[in-house]
């Protein structure tokens, strides 16, 4: 096992992840780090979420920009507005104690104009969405002909939301001769023709089975009347009065009002759905990450990729359609080398999903039974 020192980190980022209180490199730091430090490849990182890929491709980048320039030299382009800031965020932490460095985040639903201001001072490293890139590039507000590192981060995301062609368009305005570095938790056909597409001759790592994104939780599914679900909700936000919860709804609409159900009966919840203003979403992703409120309802767009410490459960409050997308929700918990308890609420007609979601994740759900009044009280 090697220490980050070893990996051949400078200065600058071992100060900073001794800051951080990282002790060693994940796996996937431990493989990909050096590879990206010794040699310009392009690479395909495959690990589950919640295994470090952030500072995998962040610390090599900010090892290998030139700070001293103010010329954008990296781009990280990412699904959504929330993992967006959570990496401009990481990246400044990380980047800390490299002086000089600017990182700028672009995503929609903020100031263009604020933006493009911030371009301007010099970011040696943008990270986006793909949208507001695209409209930036095409209105010239920034320039990403000097580009000589990309990173696609959670690229089966971005391509599941679409993104396809806003990232094809993208990279067509960064040079040829640049490296391009794609992490992934999975590696869908679509991933796989964009690494075709856009990468040289990759070099490919893989952290654990690919499938696998759930080690340290534990799943259990409680079978309920439909009608009965936000009631059992109830009873098992009471049995866990310490619970650091992400609750998961199908709609926006299903999300808002249990949330709002929550609130009016003295939960502490908030709602993070695409219907709210990116003003109102930051602002709830803020209280829930300052620990000021215990439950975050939201829908799976609004909360992909989110990285908040020390989540204890997740709650399927419905099922998703498809059984891939509970790996990205249980994902949420158990980070890091902690532990979490991934829950799923059924109704009789939904048992069978959880059938086809142990395939996936390979593990066994427990079939717990809703907590009544005395163990509540116990
Ligand atoms: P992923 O992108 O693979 O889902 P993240 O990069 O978001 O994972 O990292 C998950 C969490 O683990 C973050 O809170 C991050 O700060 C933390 N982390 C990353 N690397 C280490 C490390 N080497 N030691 C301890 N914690 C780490
Ligand atoms: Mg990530």
């Amino acid at each position: 096992m090697s220490t980050f020192q070893e990996l051949g980190l400078n200065d600058d980022l071992l100060h900073a992840i001794t800051d951080l209180g990282f002790i060693k490199p994940s796996e996937v730091q431990e493989k990909a780090i050096p590879i990206l430090l010794e040699s310009e490849t392009d690479l395909v990182a495959l690990a589950q979420t919640g295994t470090g890929k952030t500072a995998a491709f962040g610390f090599p980048m900010l090892e290998k920009i030139d700070v001293a320039s103010r010329t954008t030299q990296g781009l990280i382009l990412s699904p959504t507005r929330e993992l967006c800031l959570q990496i401009t965020n990481e990246m400044k932490q990380y980047g800390k104690y490299c002086k000089g460095l600017n990182v700028v985040a672009i995503y929609g639903g903020s100031s263009i104009t604020d933006q493009a201001r911030e371009v301007k001072r010099g970011a040696q490293i943008i990270v986006a969405t793909p949208g507001r890139m695209k409209d930036m590039i095409s209105r010239r507000l920034v320039d990403i002909s000097k580009i000589q590192y990309s990173v696609l981060d959670e690229a089966d995301e971005m391509l599941n939301m679409g993104f396809k062609e806003d990232i094809t368009d993208i990279l067509s305005h960064t040079p040829e001769e640049k490296n391009t570095w794609l992490f992934s938790a999975t590696m869908p056909r679509e991933v796989a023709t964009i690494a075709k597409k856009f990468m040289k001759s990759p070099q490919e790592i893989t952290v654990g089975n690919k499938n696998e994104s759930t080690n340290q939780v534990s799943h259990e599914y409680y079978l309920v009347n439909a009608r009965d679900r936000y009631q059992a909700l109830k009873r098992l936000s009471d049995a866990n009065p310490d619970i650091f919860s992400v609750v998961f709804c199908r709609t926006k609409r299903d999300t808002q009002k249990v949330a709002e159900q929550l609130i009016e009966d003295g939960y502490s919840a908030g709602a993070l759905h695409g219907d709210l203003s990116q003003n109102q979403r930051d602002l709830v992703m803020k209280s829930f990450r300052n620990k000021q409120i215990q439950t975050l309802v939201a829908t799976d767009v609004a909360a992909r990729g989110i990285d908040v410490d020390d989540i204890t459960h997740v709650i399927n409050y419905q099922l998703p359609d498809e059984p891939e997308i509970y790996t990205h929700r249980s994902g949420r918990t158990g980070r890091a080398g902690k532990t979490g308890i991934s829950m799923v609420i059924v109704s009789k007609s939904e048992v069978r999903k959880i059938k086809s979601i142990e395939r996936i994740i390979k593990k066994q759900f427990e079939k717990k039974e809703i907590p009544d009044g005395s163990q509540i009280c116990e």
